[in-house]
Order: C-alpha cells, then structure tokens, then sequence
C-alpha cells in the first residue's frame, strides 16, 4: 500500500502545486508508515518530483489524454489508486484537480473531503483540517471510509525539498471510449504573464488606482516582481481589468508570499479571498483603510508617487 497522488502537468511541464502536493504527502506517508506514489499524465520528464520526497511514478503516456477529459483522467487515477492499494490519495485544488476529486472518490467508493489545510490532525480515526466559510473558519473532518480523497488547498501546506531516489514504472490503464463525451480541445491563454494560481507574489489594485489607464504601473511592478496582477471586484465589474483577475470571497483565492496591494480599502469580502497570503504589504492614502488593521507592512500615501518609486528601487536590485 502507498499514498497516492495525481501530480497536474500543462505542456509536459509540473505544475508547482505538483511539487506542493508531492511534499505534502510525504510527510502524510511518513506519518502512515508509506511511500508516495504519483501518477502523472503526459508529463515529460518526471525526475524533479524525486527532489519533493515521491518515491515511484506511475508514468501514463497516451495521445488520447493530450486535452484535459475528467472522467478519462479520474478513470486512469482510480485504476492507479487500485493498482497501488492507496488507501489515500492525494489531489490538489486546481480546477481540474477539483473536478477529478469527487470523480475519484465516487469510483473508489471513497470519502472526500477538499480544502484541506495542513498534516492529519490523526490518523486514527482519520482527521483532517479544513477551511469552511470561505477561509473564515477551520473545521476538523473524519473519513471513515476505507479509502480516502483529500483535496489539499492551494499554498497551503508550501514546498519542501525531500530528495529520495525514485523508481519510475510505465503505466497503461485501460481507457474506455465513453470515458471521452466531455473534453477540452483547446485551451487560450487570456496573456503570457504569470497566472495568479501560478504566482509568488501577486500585485493588486483597486478603485484607488482611478481608472484602466493607470494600470501600467500595476503592471510593471508586477514585470520586476516577476508577479501575477490581481484587482478588487469593482475594478472588474467596471470593465478596468479582465474577471479572471477578481479575487476575494466571490473571486479567485489567493494564498501567495507576497500581496500587495494597492489602492484597495480591505473589505472583508476582499480579505476572506487573500488572507493566507503570507506577507501583505498595503498601499493606501487613507490611514484609517482596513487594509492597514491585516497588513504586516503598510505604506500611507498616494499610489501615484509611491509605486513609481517603488518600482525605481526595485529595478536597481
Ligand atoms: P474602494 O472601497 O473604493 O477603495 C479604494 C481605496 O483606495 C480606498 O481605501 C482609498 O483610500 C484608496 N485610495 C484612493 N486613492 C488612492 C491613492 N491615490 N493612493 C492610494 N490609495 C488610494 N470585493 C472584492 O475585492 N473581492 C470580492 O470577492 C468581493 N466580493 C463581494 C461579495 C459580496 C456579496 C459583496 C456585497 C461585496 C463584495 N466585494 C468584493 C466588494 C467589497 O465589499 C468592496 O466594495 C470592494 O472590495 C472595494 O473595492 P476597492 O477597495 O477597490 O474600492
């Protein structure tokens, strides 16, 4: 038996939620007596998940599989899950992730539980942390079942170097025609820039910033941070920046290592979605911003002259 995980590729590259997913579930294994297992799907080279402690690769090269299908993808987990006699296995929360995790679950007859944050809190009886309410709250959850899913949240648990030897084995799971009535033939890039699910540092405006022609400097903050650039909800739904940049309670969580966010007053529906970021700087003209009460770096003064010079320092480094 050996703790199973899926660790996510795009265009033969890991994902680094793989790496994040793969440290995790060793100290997981550890803690159960095991050894980790990762399934990849069309992955390429394999050899750095031996740098985050996975011990074999179950490697699933298959044309078919080039575009994303998730009953085809939980199809070829389940069989490697049954293959490995996992008794837990691991997924991330990307957007496929989240969709092939109930997927899985419900082949295996498993019990399921997402948004797990940190190591089991036991073993037995099986426990695990969650986040509830849109991170505002914690909840410790059994799984009773024999197998178990676990969806660990993204940027939670953080990437750790654990360097094993690993032993990599081809895999051909059986894959039925039906498993392929839903599938992405194509997938559009909105931009080549950093996606905010990828990101280490995320640089955030707001209605401060006044308008979409004020951006440029939200970008370039972001190019000489290496960042991805994120908004509060009323610059989207003003038409300032795309939707896929809203983040908060109704848009996109952000659990980053640096947030900064500019021209934004910190209210909770914007907070609940970047809270577990670790270092938040805030730059805001109001003193009394909320922003200031979460932040563990604030800067009070106009964005105008602030983020320019921030921008100059930053590129002498
Ligand atoms: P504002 O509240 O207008 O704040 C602008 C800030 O910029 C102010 O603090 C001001 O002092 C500062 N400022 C102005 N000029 C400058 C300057 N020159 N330099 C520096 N600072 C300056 N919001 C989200 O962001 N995400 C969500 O997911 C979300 N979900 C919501 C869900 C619900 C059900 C509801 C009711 C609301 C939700 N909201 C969400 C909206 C939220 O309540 C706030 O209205 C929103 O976050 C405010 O956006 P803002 O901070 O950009 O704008």
């Amino acid at each position: 038996m050996s703790l199973l995980i899926y660790a996510e590729s795009a265009e033969g590259k890991f994902k680094k939620v793989a790496f994040e997913l793969a440290s995790y579930a060793k100290k997981v294994a550890e803690s159960l007596g095991t050894t980790v297992t990762a399934v990849t799907i069309n992955a390429g080279d394999v050899s750095d998940l031996s740098k985050y402690g996975v011990d074999k690769v179950l490697k699933v090269n298959n044309d078919a599989l080039t575009g994303f299908s998730a009953r085809a993808y939980a199809d070829v987990i389940k069989q490697a899950a049954q293959k490995e006699g996992a008794k837990v296995v691991v997924l991330s929360s990307t957007t496929d992730s989240i969709y092939l995790s109930s997927l899985v679950a419900i082949s295996l007859d498993a019990g399921f539980t997402s948004n797990v944050v940190g190591l089991p809190v036991s073993t037995s009886p099986f426990q695990v942390k969650r986040t509830a309410f849109s991170n505002k709250a914690f909840t410790i959850t059994e799984i009773t079942t024999d197998i178990k899913v676990l969806g660990l949240a993204k940027n939670s648990y953080g990437i750790i170097e654990n360097n094993v030897s690993l032993t990599e084995e081809d895999f051909n799971p059986t894959i039925d025609a039906a498993d392929f009535n839903v599938k992405v033939t194509s997938v559009e890039k909105s931009s080549g820039k950093v996606s905010i699910a990828d990101a280490d540092i995320v640089v955030s405006g707001g209605r401060g910033l006044k308008g979409p022609e004020n951006w440029g400097m939200i970008e370039e903050l972001a190019s000489v941070l290496g960042a991805a650039t994120a908004c509060s909800k009323p610059v989207s739904d003003l038409g300032w920046r795309p939707h896929g940049e809203h983040v908060g309670q109704t848009g996109k969580p952000v659990a980053t290592n640096l947030y900064i966010a500019v021209g934004i007053s910190g209210a909770i529906q914007h907070i609940a979605g970047i809270n577990s970021s670790k270092v938040k700087v805030v730059i805001n003209n109001d003193p009394e911003a909320p922003f200031f009460k979460v932040a563990d770096y604030g800067i009070v003064g106009d964005a105008f002259e602030i983020v320019p010079q921030l921008i100059e320092k930053l590129k002498t480094f």
